[in-house]
């Protein structure tokens, strides 16, 4: 059997209904515009095809996918360690190109290993070691109890909130609402002007609510701050989203034991092949895995579906309650959740097709970001998010009253 095509799928996705930050009828995140899957699917010559997902900048890695394509033309698929060698080979000489680079390889990591599992008819699990569980812990993003409570409606039992403004008033208000039996966490998305003295006050206020994890207090390149962040609180951390292109991108987090946790995105940490050893590298340092999927596309869940449920240190999944409706229409299949978990699927492969006419539907686009009207303008709190070095402290905090 040999890799006879490589084809590519940009989708323009619409925007979730709800993000950690806020809910769509409050401007929610620019997302709307700028969010694109890329799905690649590698055909045989035997007629069997598997199909991939890549982040990273979707419109790009679709680029870096097709430039790599030819060295995969004529392969034996089977032999993916090696493939994801070759390909990993041809980035030298490009600087390695971080996500990017992790995006365009993974998508088609993932794909072999899905055309693996239709070869020899048997889930992507199963060819990783097999199942720990049946299920995978889910959580959904959450900016207000109220948004919580529907969430909880649906079988949810853990719930993220972000932003820095106000994090501690919502989070308290996430606890009233959901009791003690809810897991939260906090995704401070590690803005740069945030120093690490604030990052540490912030982790004190939070303590009380015995948090899953507080996710990205700083940039996740802030080495040395993570370290003096974990020495100086008491809630678990985690990164990796943002970085994590491949093991070795994602080492130096786990190596220094400066998180708790560790994100890597299916979509850009170098496919199933990468994910696996991040979280084997994870386990040996008491590391848990909670992968990001926040921009995520259906392909790519399926994958770390079947490698949260063969790995045993798996935490718990992102996703949104309500994504994009044509989410389940561009795909063949859509995971079920069961009481706030997703159900591992026993397909072969990753249980998951693509839908062509519905993606053609869907052309992509822009890949940047436009802002709304108010977003980065100088002076207004819309600025401070990443723009402004620091905005005046009491508004930032969201003490103002104190
Ligand atoms: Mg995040």
């Amino acid at each position: 059997m040999k890799i006879a095509s490589v084809e590519t799928f940009l989708v323009h996705a619409g925007p979730p209904g709800e993000t950690a930050w806020a809910g769509a009828s409050e401007g929610g995140l620019s997302l709307g515009g700028t969010r694109h899957w890329l799905f690649v699917r590698v055909t045989t010559d035997s007629g069997l095809h598997g199909v991939g997902e890549g982040s990273g900048w979707p419109k790009v890695v679709e680029t870096a996918v097709n430039d790599l394509a030819p060295l995969l033309i004529g392969e034996d698929p089977r032999h993916i360690e090696k493939l994801w060698g070759k390909l990993h080979l041809a980035m030298m000489g490009h600087g390695m190109v971080g996500t990017i680079g992790g995006g365009a390889i993974g998508a088609l990591d993932m794909a072999l290993w899905d055309l693996k599992g239709k070869v020899l008819e048997t889930p992507v699990w199963n060819l990783l070691g097999g199942k720990l569980r049946d299920c995978i812990p889910a959580y959904a993003h959450a900016s207000s109890p109220k948004v919580a409570r529907a969430a909880w409606d649906m079988g949810y039992r853990a719930f993220k909130a972000g932003n820095v403004k106000g994090i501690v008033e919502k989070v308290a208000a996430l606890r009233a609402e959901l009791g003690s039996d809810a897991d939260l966490m906090v995704d401070l998305h590690g803005p740069p002007w945030l120093t690490v003295g604030d990052a540490i006050a912030m982790g004190r206020a939070l303590e009380p609510f015995r948090l899953l994890f507080l996710e990205e207090p700083l940039p996740p390149e802030n080495i040395d701050g993570y370290a003096r962040v974990r020495d100086a609180i008491s809630v678990p951390l985690a990164a990796g989203e943002r970085h994590s292109a491949n093991l070795w991108t994602a080492a130096p987090l786990i190596n220094r034991g400066l998180v708790d946790v560790i994100q890597p995105d299916s979509g850009r940490c170098g496919g199933i092949t990468q994910f696996r050893k991040i979280a084997a590298l994870a386990e040996a340092h008491f590391v848990q895995v909670a992968p990001h999927a926040g921009t995520l596309g259906p392909v790519a869940e399926f994958a770390a579906i079947h490698c949260m449920a063969s790995i045993p240190n798996a935490l718990i999944l992102e996703r949104f309650a309500h994504d994009w409706e044509g989410r389940s229409r561009v795909v063949t299949a859509t995971p079920e959740l069961r009481e706030g978990r997703l159900v591992v699927p026993d397909m072969p492969g990753l249980g998951v097709d693509l839908n062509l006419p519905e993606i053609a539907k869907h052309p992509g686009g822009h890949n940047v970001g436009v802002p709304s009207t108010a977003s980065y303008a100088a002076g207004t709190e819309a600025e401070y998010v990443y723009v402004q070095p620091r905005w005046q402290r009491t508004t930032a905090f969201g003490h103002e009253e104190n």
